[in-house]
């Protein structure tokens, strides 16, 4: 997909600090971090958001947890805890149009949302 962050951080056009990757999922650093652990999940296929998973692509979220789960152990936070969220259009806060979830840890984040 043209002009679009992700896909050239996944094509390698963009630099990014790789967690995990393999043929569907890549886990990359935020560059602006909102915790001491921030990472995006992100498939690689181009997808919007959640709005455009159904049933042909659900796989996709699959692949995305078990990718976080494999990051929040390596970057040990997955005993403490972690926030995993994704916003789905403007109004949720997404500038970056190509489906992705954050997780964020190494804090203690309290149990409000907002
Ligand atoms: P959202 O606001 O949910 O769409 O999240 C987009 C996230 O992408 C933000 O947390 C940004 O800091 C992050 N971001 C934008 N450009 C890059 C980039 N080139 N490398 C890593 N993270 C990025
Ligand atoms: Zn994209």
């Amino acid at each position: 997909m043209e002009n679009c962050v992700f896909c050239k951080i996944i094509n390698k056009e963009l630099p990014s600090t790789i967690y995990y990757e393999d043929d569907k999922v890549i886990a990359i650093k935020d560059i602006n971090p909102a915790a001491p652990v921030h990472v995006l999940i992100i498939p690689k296929e181009h997808i919007v958001n959640v709005k455009d998973i159904n049933e042909s692509n659900a796989q996709i979220l699959i692949d995305i947890h078990k990718a976080a789960n494999k990051v929040a152990e390596d970057l040990g936070i997955s005993e403490e805890g972690y926030r995993l969220i994704t916003n789905c259009g403007a109004a949720a806060g997404q500038t970056v149009f190509h489906l992705h979830y954050h997780l964020l840890g190494g804090v203690d984040m309290g149990p409000k949302i907002l």
